[in-house]
Parts: C-alpha cells; structure tokens; sequence
C-alpha cells in the first residue's frame, strides 16, 4: 500500500540535503510525497535549534497535528533532525502525540523506525551520543553520515545538488549548539565524495555545493595521505560535465592561501566564500571562543582580496551577544562598512540551553536592544549590498539559470513560454530576466541593466544582431 508523506524542513543546507536523503530513501519503500499534512499519513519535521524560534516553530506546528492525531490515531508523526538530538524525550512530554523522534546521526533507521510504529510497536527513539557520553571514538561512531544513492527527483533542481564532505564540528563557540547535536568532526573520505559527485553529474548536475560546518577545515587521513579542500577541489575540477563547485560554510582561522589559490585558479569553482565573522569586537570574538581576533579576520580579508580580486564574500553576525556594549556592536558595524560583503547574515543572539553561553554567561542585552542592534546592521549592510550592486551595471554575467522568478511563480500560466526566470551568478548573486523556461538548468550570459540590494536585472545576450522583425497583425475588419 503507498503511505503519503509530507515532510517539513527548518534550518541550514544540511538539513535540506537530509531532508532530500530520507525521502529519497522512503520512496524507495513506496511512499508518495503529497504537500499537506491533512494528506499525509506520515507527517515528518526535519529541525533545527540553532535558535529558539526555530524550535517553537516545531512545537507550535506539531500543536497543530494534536487534533489530527485523535481523530486519526494511525497518522505517524515524526520529529527528525537536531531538535530530536537536543530534546529528546522532552518532544514526547511535550507532545505525548508523537511517534518518533531521530538525532542527524541516524537518519538511516527512519524507514525501519516507522515500520516498527505502523505494526504496533509504540514510540520510538534514535538518537546519538552526547559529547560527554563515551570515548571520541564511540561518539563518531553514534553519528553516522548519511548519505545513500541520490535521487535526482528529490531535488529542487535536477541541476543543483548538495554534497556532504563534513560532519559534526569542534569548534564549540560558546553560543553554538551544533557541536551538541551534531556531534565530532568527521571528514567524509574523498573516494566516496568524488564518486557521489559523478553520480550526479551522471544524473544531470552542473553544480555541486560542498557541505561542512566549517568546510574549509575538511581534511581526511588514510594510508598516510592527508587530503584538504583544495585537494578536493582540483580532483572535482577533473569531472567532465560538471560547470560549477561552491563550498559552505567557512571558519576564518582556516582559509589557508592554498585553498584561496584553488579557488582562484580552478575555473569551476565559484569565487564565493562566505566566512562568518560573527562580531567585530575582540573582547565578544573571546567570550565567544571563536580563536581569531578581528586583525587575523582583517588579514585574511586582505588575502582574499589580492589572491581572489573577484570574490564574493558574505558573512555571518550575532548582534547582543552576552555584555555586548554599544561600544563592542560600534566595532562590529565598522567591520561590516570595512569589509563590503555582498551580504550578511543577521541574527539575534538566541540562549541555547547546553552551551558554555548559557551556562557560564548572561543572557543581559535586552530584547529590544538586539532588535535595534539587529535592523542598524541590516541597513548598514543593505546599503553596502546597493552600491555593491551597482558595479554590475552594464556588465554580462554568467547565470545558471534555476527557474521561474518568485514574481513568476505567483502569476503561473502554463501557457506563457517567456517568462520572468532566476538564476544565479558564480559570485553567488541573483539575477532576473526574461526567458523560455526551456532554458532552465544552461548557463547564459545576461547584460545587467538594473539592480536592487538583492537582485541584477538583466536581459539575456543573444547572437542575433540587428533589429528585430515582427509579425503583422492584420485587425479584424469593423
Ligand atoms: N558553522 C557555521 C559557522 O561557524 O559559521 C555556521 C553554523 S550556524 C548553523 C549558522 C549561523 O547561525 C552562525 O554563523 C551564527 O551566526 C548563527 N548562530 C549560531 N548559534 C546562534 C545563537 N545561539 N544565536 C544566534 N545566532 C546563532
Ligand atoms: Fe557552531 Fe562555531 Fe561550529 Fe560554526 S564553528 S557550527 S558556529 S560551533
């Protein structure tokens, strides 16, 4: 019998990939995905807790399902992904409804899991070992990567694909609770990587997204034969058929001149890095163990600037953070004006339970405070973002083009064959222009005529030359 699933996503890239690997693999078992929980009879939410709102997200939206649930007992419903590896049994004293809950570690076991559940086996759990549970060894073990065969039909785009290289992290800044849930750094072997990368190009993909908490801190050893990301990348550059390689997210401590010397000489991969600094104060950069001062992240803009002229960068801030004074985001706002990203990231600092930041520090800048912290950056940024912008006037851009633009999706006609499309450049920037959707998944040149903080406008190049010609309409006669 074919078992309907909705699944819900919250949080970060990994977590889309994640999402993309569990449903592929329950496809595999016959399941049909359907867009509504009403629908379903499998309701899973794929979550985060980087932040508190993104938890009450979950919470709220399983409160929703407690209904549903009493008048149809056997919907399975699921909670999947870092807040299952946080909360744990919690999910189930806060919502007694629910039938599984499954850490990032053990993704693998969730068709099983639900199985077990449909044939009358009551709740089940699966999660990982925390940090202070057992020997390192024991607890990489618990976080298994997963990543099974791809299934092209499980991505957004055919063309576009994500690629585990890394997970887990150690790096335990002290407001992050993504060592916690996701556990020790482990390095994927390159083999299994590069052989993954064929496959999708195989199946169609012309660019692959590397990802890693802190990817550029990738390194994996056997045989005696230590390889980094750089090596990754010149092995990647190899596959024919493959047009573009990003890679996310980057530790500043660890940009090495090599790697931004690959980056610069591989000609599929995109000059784009995105390197949280997360402040611009050196006394929060410390509270927050980050290991680097605002000099060392100055420094490495500067290589990045004279090994990579042409490099996007973008970044990542937590305004109101514990003590952060007026002086302290000061600092931060004159690091952002400094370094011109071509975008930012903005978040207010969010406690999270189990971190050295809530144990150890006090959550003491007031809501309000980091609400007015948190838009005086944006506007700060948006402003760098417009007149960045306004470079690429006039300019012809590279696009891969994804597919119909926002505005085009809300007035959708299947009749229109020209249509407002999106795509983006190898700097990571969004362009819009008119098109045939036939174009979705090439790469083309657009001239630039226009731009917003967010967005290029820009018409296609064409070869033809000359003017156009068209057809005559011949009115109707009165
Ligand atoms: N590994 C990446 C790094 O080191 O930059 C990113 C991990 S995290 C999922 C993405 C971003 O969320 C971080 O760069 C940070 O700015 C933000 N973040 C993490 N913990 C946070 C917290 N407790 N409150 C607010 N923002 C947080
Ligand atoms: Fe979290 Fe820091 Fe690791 Fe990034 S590097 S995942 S912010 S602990």
């Amino acid at each position: 019998m074919t078992r309907r699933l909705y699944i819900e996503t919250v949080g970060c890239q990994m977590n889309m990939l994640d999402s993309e690997l569990v449903v592929a693999s329950l496809r595999q078992r016959g399941y049909r995905l359907v867009d509504s929980p009403k629908r379903a009879d499998t309701i899973l939410f794929n979550t985060c807790s980087v932040r508190q709102h993104a938890e009450d997200k979950i919470y709220s939206a399983l409160g929703r399902l407690k209904h549903a649930k009493r008048h149809h007992p056997d919907k399975v419903i699921g909670v999947i992904g870092c807040m299952a590896q946080k909360d744990q049994h919690q999910i189930f004293e806060r919502a007694p409804y629910v039938d599984l809950v499954v850490g990032p570690g053990q993704l693998q076991q969730i068709p099983d899991l639900i199985e077990r559940v449909t044939l009358g086996a009551g709740r089940q759990i699966e999660v990982s070992l925390g940090r202070k549970d057992g020997t390192r060894e024991q607890i990489s073990r618990s976080h298994e990567s997963y990543d099974p065969l791809r299934d092209p039909t499980m991505r957004p785009t055919p063309f576009q694909a994500y690629v585990r290289i890394q997970i887990g992290c150690d790096k335990f800044c002290t407001y992050c609770i993504v060592p916690m849930v996701r556990g020790p750094e482990q390095g994927r072997p390159p083999e299994d990587i590069l052989a993954e990368a064929r496959i999708l190009v195989d199946q169609g993909t012309k660019e692959i997204t590397l990802l890693g908490q802190t990817v550029n801190s990738y390194r994996y050893t056997a045989h005696g034969k230590t390889t980094c990301l750089s090596n990754l990348l010149e092995s990647l550059q190899e596959i024919d058929g493959l047009d573009r390689i990003k890679f996310v997210t980057n530790y500043p401590k660890d940009m090495t001149d090599d790697l931004l010397d690959a980056v610069h000489d591989l000609s599929k991969v995109s000059p784009y890095l995105h390197v949280p600094a997360q402040s611009g104060s050196n006394r929060i950069l410390e509270r927050m163990k980050r290991g680097y001062t605002v000099e060392d992240y100055r420094d490495m803009m500067h290589r990045i600037r004279q090994r990579v002229p042409e490099a996007a960068v973008t970044s990542d801030f937590i305004v109101g953070f514990c003590s952060e004074t007026e002086n302290d985001f000061k600092q931060t706002i004159d690091l952002v004006r400094e370094c011109r990203f071509k975008n930012c990231f903005i978040f207010k600092y969010s406690e999270r339970p189990g971190t050295k930041g809530a144990e150890r520090m006090d959550d003491d800048v007031p809501e309000d405070v980091k609400k007015r912290r948190n838009n005086e950056l944006l506007a700060v940024q948006n402003e760098i973002c417009e007149e960045e912008n306004l470079k690429f006037l006039g300019q012809t851009v590279e696009v891969l083009v994804e597919g119909p633009s926002k505005a085009a999706r809300k007035q959708a006609s299947s009749e229109n064959v020209v249509e407002q499309l999106t795509g983006r450049t190898p700097s990571d920037h969004i362009a819009v222009f008119n098109g045939n959707a036939r174009l979705v998944g090439r790469i083309l040149p657009v001239r630039i005529y226009d731009v917003t903080p967010f967005t290029l406008f820009g018409d296609i190049v064409t070869d033809h030359v000359g003017p156009e010609v068209y057809g005559l309409e011949l009115a109707s006669p009165p």
